[in-house]
């Protein structure tokens, strides 16, 4: 249910700014997805089209761009992707923690008119 309190947000962003810039109607969101952020883009889109009935964003189009989780080394340093198993060093096999990078949700840009 994580992402119904998202999906509500979101929208309620989108529909601001679009009415700032004046615009009536939501062609277009493009949206920036960190992989750590454990949002799934399905149940977005599912919500998206469930919440956005009725507001100018209703049929709008949903793109997702997803940013792999960056992990660094506590040994040596180095600075990778988190692999799909595990958190080990690629370089060196030591334990690696989150930079931070990868945690991203937010809008990046909209096409409105
Ligand atoms: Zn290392």
């Amino acid at each position: 249910m994580h992402e119904y309190s998202v999906t509500k947000g979101l929208i309620r962003t989108a529909v601001e700014e679009a009415k700032k810039a004046g615009a009536g109607k939501i062609n277009e969101i493009t949206l920036v997805i960190g992989d750590l952020s454990t949002i799934m883009d399905d149940s977005v889109q599912m919500y998206f089209d469930i919440l956005s009935e009725g507001t100018i964003a209703h049929k709008a189009r949903l793109v997702f761009k997803r940013i792999p989780s960056e992990f660094q080394c506590r040994e040596c340093g180095e600075k990778y992707i988190k692999p799909k198993k595990g958190f080990d060093c690629p370089k060196c096999g030591g334990m690696g923690t989150p930079t931070g990078v990868g945690k991203e949700f937010y809008i990046e840009s909209m096409e409105v008119e």
